[in-house]
């Protein structure tokens, strides 16, 4: 049973996966590394919370728990007692070795660590710490307050019984959980990746961006057409996931478009920087 969670990193993700914990009634410690990191994630928190009011998503009690629940601190030994810890900070193969490396050392025994990584290895992670079998992945979507899915990774070594337990907190948490292989992408990544660069191919063919991101949005009913989501991704990190894919693959059908490579050096970074494949000024 998992009554309690340490989740390590107050930033986008972090603040939005204490949020949903809280939610669902379970008390979740929150961790940075300085007062001024736990300022900006309060700050997501309140943010999120006012707009979800504002929509009648959340009501005064639904307020009152996340509060109730969340402890902010700047201290890992605070969530010692957790049974799951989520690290959600930067997504950097050493910093996250050596962040689980510390949580090994300091985070009961019997706890199971999670990372929320969106693209590193799970097998390479828990190599850093001395009970593999008890480390996954735990990848949340952006903004997580609003989205359903909870992609579930688990590595060659992950006992099932780590994942069964994850899965029913995915059920606690009101996420929809998927389980996916610890291979590049997992599976929304690897889907979504090829189908933003194939369209990023055809603008470089001639067809017009209106026209790839209308024709999927109308014929294949996607809510937001393959570019404007490019977009909204930021091309620099669509750009660097597919770039991975394509290394560790070691498959062609991963090459990056080269007009989006185009785009990323010369600063068309999507809506972040005013202009990617659509201008925002
Ligand atoms: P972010 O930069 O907003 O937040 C990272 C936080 O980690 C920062 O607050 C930083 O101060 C903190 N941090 C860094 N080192 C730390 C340490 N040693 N101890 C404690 N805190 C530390 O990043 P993010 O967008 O929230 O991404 C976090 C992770 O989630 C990454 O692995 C990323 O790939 C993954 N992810 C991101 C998204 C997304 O849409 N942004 C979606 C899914 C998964």
């Amino acid at each position: 049973m998992i009554n309690k969670v340490l989740v390590v990193g107050a930033g986008l993700m972090g603040s939005g996966i204490s949020q949903v914990i809280a939610l669902a009634g379970i008390p979740v410690v929150l961790v940075d590394r300085a007062e001024s990191d736990i300022e900006r994630g309060k700050k997501i928190i309140e943010k999120s919370i006012s707009s979800m009011r504002k929509r009648d998503k959340y009501s005064e009690d639904d307020e009152r728990r996340i509060h109730q629940n969340i402890q902010f601190s700047t201290n890992l030994q605070d969530g010692a007692e957790a049974d799951l810890v989520i690290e959600a900070i930067p997504e950097n193969m050493e910093l996250k070795k050596e962040m689980f490396r510390k949580l090994d050392a300091i985070i009961q025994p019997k706890a199971i660590l999670a990372s929320n990584t969106s693209s590193l290895s799970i097998a390479e992670i828990s190599s850093a710490t001395n009970r593999p079998e008890n480390v996954i992945g735990m990848h949340f979507f952006s903004p997580v307050p609003l989205m359903a899915l909870l992609e579930i990774v688990t590595s060659l070594s992950t006992a099932s019984e780590t994942l069964e337990a994850v899965k029913q907190f995915g059920v606690k948490i009101n996420k929809q959980t998927v389980v996916a292989q610890d291979y590049p992408g997992f599976i929304v990544n690897r889907i979504l990746l090829p189908m933003m660069n194939e369209a990023a191919f055809l603008v470089m063919e001639g067809t017009p961006v209106e026209d790839v991101d209308n024709a999927m949005r109308l014929g294949a009913n996607h809510p937001i057409g393959p570019l404007k989501l490019a977009d909204e991704c930021g091309l620099d990190t669509t750009l660097s996931a597919l770039e991975t894919l394509y290394k560790d693959f070691a498959d062609s059908k991963y090459r990056p478009c080269p007009l989006l490579k185009k785009l990323v050096e010369s600063g068309k970074l999507g809506r972040k920087s005013g202009e990617g494949f659509y201008n925002y000024s």
